[in-house]
């Protein structure tokens, strides 16, 4: 299997070379070059496999430059004592058809540690494998979510330093101490005066300058990125898509073949990508259902084949959401368009020069076969954690909640009842504002987000999870903060690398 750009300026590239790059040189994002096809029997032969066991099974299919022992010490050393539920990704029922996959039991709390915690074994392997002697500087551009987990999971790894960038104010305050109180003695972070999107685009621009790059090659440096456009962070999570439909094969609550939904909520069009190649190597699914909150771009994009960012941007309940630009959907207008770069280039430009590109009609059929597009606003995600709360007693943090609350719209809107698996991105811990709100309403007025903890806690009688414990009496060790515009020199300096 080798690896190709979406705008088509690099082909014939091992995995671990696309790994070490993150971005193709291009501007584009890594694909696979052909598709990776599996069998029911493939499917069945998961059932009574561990996590660990199924990754090894996926992986080797996209990461075949990998050997076994490679591939098997990777997911070892993610994939332990760090989660804190030996399933890895546990389904839970909340009734007959639907069920809820809980993602979050890393140790950050939020699924991105499914991939991050992998990331960092995957591209130390790469780097050994390709013969690069630089090294690593991994940029993160972070809503909140994706930096603390990738500190995490680089903290001293060898050979690589990692920067993350968060958009200041635009974090929960759990989310920035997470982050700014992270050890290691090869992790920075800096905190942009801009939004998400500002942040994003900062990160690119520094990945695409070449003047920059040649200057960091000089000191022995070299980039790469750990956000969701590095294809090893997309390739594991494709895993726990197999993963789910084989425990509800295991359950007996389907049978083998039998056709499923997920709903997943949506930011950077991630992790539902990686649900849409699990269903393109073969796994029986029905509907990818698209949930967002009020920055609602990919509903529009779903229902009229028109991508326009040139709209307001919301700060919602649901920050890890908030997002404007999805930079993986390029990967999924690549697939559906017949592997066609010329258009990608063409729609990627207007997005960046007009601000909105329309699909061809083709392009856009295939999207709608497929993908089903809802949103929610803030109000609805509260209602909706107090209605699941009181119907079922589960607990859902707010970006789960804009899912199940598209679900329900879902539903009502099609009468589908297919078996339905809700991903769910975040422990309720980790979103406590808001879920304590929800449950407590009036009583938590004036409380700091560590008493709430402890009050939601004592409310659900579930654990408040280790990682979110104790935050804030550790050390404050990161206190940069720079303009939107000085993302480059802030980050310059931080390397020693003159102007
Ligand atoms: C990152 C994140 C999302 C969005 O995932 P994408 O892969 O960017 O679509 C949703 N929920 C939470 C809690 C997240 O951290």
């Amino acid at each position: 299997m080798r690896y190709e750009s979406t705008r088509g300026g690099l082909t014939n590239i091992s995995s671990a070379e696309a790994i070490k790059m993150g971005i193709a040189p291009d501007g584009g994002l890594f694909v696979p070059d052909k598709k990776v096809s599996i069998d029911l029997s493939f499917i069945e032969g998961l059932v009574k496999d561990t996590y660990q066991q199924r990754a090894q099974k996926i992986l080797s299919l996209f990461l075949t430059d990998f050997d076994k022992v490679e591939l098997h010490d990777c997911i070892n050393k993610a994939y332990c004592s760090q989660f804190s539920a030996k399933e890895i990704a546990p389904l839970k029922q909340l009734h007959d058809k639907l069920h809820i996959m809980e993602l979050w039991h890393g140790p950050t709390c939020a699924f991105k540690d499914m991939a991050l915690q992998i990331l960092p074994h995957f591209m130390v392997k790469a780097i050994e494998k390709t013969g690069e002697k630089a090294e690593i500087v991994i940029l993160v551009a972070t809503s909140g979510d994706t930096g603390k987990a990738a500190l995490e999971g680089f903290a001293d790894v060898d050979g690589t330093k990692i920067i993350v960038f968060y958009p200041n104010g635009g974090v929960s305050e759990i989310q920035k101490l997470q982050m700014v109180t992270q050890s290691g003695n090869n992790v920075s972070t800096i905190a942009v005066n801009g939004n998400f999107d500002d942040t994003q685009t900062g990160v690119k621009e520094i990945f695409t300058d070449n003047a920059l790059s040649n200057a960091m090659r000089e000191k022995g440096l070299a980039f790469s990125s750990a956000n969701s456009i590095n294809w090893g962070r997309l390739v594991p999570q494709i895993v726990y898509y197999f993963s789910a439909y084989a425990d509800l094969l295991k359950d007996n609550t389907i049978n083998l073949g039998d056709k499923i939904n997920f709903v997943v909520p949506t930011g950077n069009f991630g992790n539902i990508l990686a649900a849409w190649y699990a269903m393109d190597m073969g796994l029986p699914v029905n509907r990818l259902i698209c949930a967002s909150n009020e920055n609602n771009v990919l509903t529009d994009f779903i229902i009229n084949g028109v991508y326009d960012r040139r709209r307001q941007f919301f700060k919602t309940l649901s920050p890890s959401m908030d997002i404007l630009i999805s930079s993986n959907l390029e990967r999924l207008l690549y697939e559906l368009s017949g592997r066609n770069s010329n258009f990608v280039r063409t729609w990627m430009n207007d997005l960046s020069e007009k601000g909105e590109y329309s699909v061809d009609e083709a392009t856009k059929e295939l999207i709608q076969q497929v993908f089903w597009g809802g949103y929610s606003n803030d109000e609805e995600t509260i209602t909706c954690i107090q209605s699941i709360y009181d119907d079922c007693g589960y607990v859902m943090d707010t970006h789960t909640a804009v899912a199940m609350d598209v679900y329900d719209k879902y539903v009502i809107y099609t009468g589908d009842l297919t078996p339905t698996v809700i991903v769910s991105t975040a422990s309720p811990f980790k979103f406590n504002n808001s879920v304590s709100k929800a449950l407590l309403g009036d009583k938590t007025e004036g409380l700091n987000e560590f008493e709430l903890l402890n009050m939601l806690s004592e409310k659900t009688g579930w654990d408040i999870p280790k990682g979110l414990k104790d935050l804030d009496k550790k050390q404050i060790l990161h206190r940069t903060v720079c303009e939107k515009n000085e993302m480059s020199k802030t980050m310059r300096k931080m390397l020693n690398l003159n102007d």
